[in-house]
């Protein structure tokens, strides 16, 4: 560990590992503020921010309309429960479904709660809509997926990690490679009890496994023959992380979902989070159409928080910004870019096996130590040399910045990368 200059740091580090959960692993720096790509560590030394808390703050660290949108709507209305009607939910809903090209919201707080949220919607078509016998139904799930912390979620990871003596888990799952059309279509033949498939468009916390060209599109044919709905959770790769609005957008990067584009891939379910809010409040919500929507009834799924007035003005504001800064059009640009000058370094060197992703979610493969030790080191050096990135599943570095990057930002970003990585080749 790099051991920091300032006490004050180590005191906030220790607070943490006294009083707080092991839960996490974080790299050893204290932040205190953010602003567009950029956040500060208690002694002030200033750092290109490369996680963007997993892609929730796409919109760039305390984006001024999304914190005006805030507090402005804490001085008026924080909470009224969903027991009775409030004058920005509405408007919200009205938005969002606009925004998406979808028919009805439901709003949830946290990405694994949609993911929840639109399991459970599934199961419920299923029975009431497809006519499957009561408790049968099977969701059709990817190895190495990640839809959050659950414990149904967890029931069908196989990061053991993440699911070791949380057991007993939640059965109804079938786990099929993820990327393989061959594998979907034997299991949407295996039994008349699916109800749908629950996919990544791009593998985030895998590692960034960015699937082929097609992938997406013939797997929404596939479930659609058999009536299956296409549940897409576009947590991480959504709201124009890879470049376009959504990654089921495929080729278009216009701010817009919309069945105009070829390459757009409509799931039945769409679940989003994260950047719905910019990074400003947890926000998440499962969008479908009225069929699929309206066998939810009073009283049969909710939440204290989901669609409380707060995230519904932030998420507006964070929508807006999303399309008036062009973002999905400046993340394209942006990760073609990385990618090339990545690409660039790894033909002239060894360490990097390769670069993968799209739009703004990238990721390297270090080729070295696959216990993720040296990934763990270069993002310490990273972080001394001013960029704060993370290894994600052992010799693989994410890197997602803020979309609001700037070309010459992202140039002096790749200088960092590359100066750094120079430093572990052998
Ligand atoms: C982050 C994430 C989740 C879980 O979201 P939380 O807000 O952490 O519960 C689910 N699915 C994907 C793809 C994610 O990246």
């Amino acid at each position: 560990m790099i051991a920091s200059k300032n006490a004050d740091s180590k005191h906030f580090i220790e607070l943490e590992n006294h009083y707080g959960a092991h839960n996490y692993h974080p790299l050893p720096v204290v932040l205190n503020r953010g602003e567009g790509v950029y956040v500060w560590d208690v002694d002030g030394k200033k750092y290109y921010d490369f996680l963007s808390a997993y892609s929730a703050v796409n919109q760039g660290h305390c984006h001024p309309k999304i914190v005006y949108a805030l507090m402005d709507q804490a001085q008026k209305l924080t909470l009224t429960s969903r027991a009775f009607y409030n004058d920005k939910l509405g408007e919200f809903e009205k938005f969002v479904t606009q925004y998406f090209g979808f028919e009805k919201v439901l709003p949830m707080n946290t990405g694994a709660e949609a993911v929840e949220t639109a399991i459970k919607i599934c199961r419920k078509w299923a029975y009431e809509k497809k006519g499957i016998a009561e408790n049968d139904a099977q969701i059709i799930v990817c190895e190495n997926n990640f839809h959050g912390r659950t414990t149904t979620v967890i029931s069908f990871s196989n990061d053991e990690n993440a699911r070791k003596n949380f057991g007993p888990y939640t059965p109804g799952f079938i786990k099929i490679p993820y990327d393989d059309t061959v594998a979907l279509e034997k299991a949407l033949n295996s039994s008349a009890n699916i109800a749908g498939f629950l996919v990544e468009p791009i593998q985030g916390e895998a590692g960034v496994y960015t699937p082929d060209v097609g992938y997406i599109r013939k797997a929404k044919e596939l479930c659609q023959q058999k009536n299956v709905l296409f549940i897409a959770d576009e947590i991480q790769t959504g709201i124009a992380r890879t470049g376009s609005l959504l990654a089921v957008c495929g080729n278009c990067s216009c701010e817009q979902a919309c069945e105009k584009q070829a390459t757009y891939t409509r799931p039945d379910i769409l679940i989003l989070g994260k950047a719905l809010s910019g990074g400003a409040y947890p926000v998440s919500v499962v969008l479908c159409d009225d069929e699929i929507m309206n066998v939810i009834n009073p009283g049969q799924h909710g939440s204290t928080f989901g669609g409380n007035p707060i995230a519904a003005a932030v998420s507006v504001a964070a929508l807006q910004v999303v399309f008036d800064e062009k973002l999905a059009q400046n993340a394209r640009r942006l990760g073609q870019l990385f990618r090339k000058k990545m690409n660039g370094y790894i033909q002239e060197n060894k360490l990097v096996k390769l670069v993968r992703g799209k739009g703004l979610l990238n990721a390297i493969v270090i080729n070295d130590r696959e216990d993720g030790s040296m990934a763990w080191d270069i993002c310490l050096a990273l972080m001394h040399n001013g960029l704060l990135a993370k290894p994600t599943h052992g010799n693989i570095i994410r890197f997602a910045p803020p979309l609001v990057m700037t070309e010459a930002q992202l140039l002096d970003c790749v200088d960092i990368i590359c100066r750094t990585l120079r430093q572990f080749e052998k």
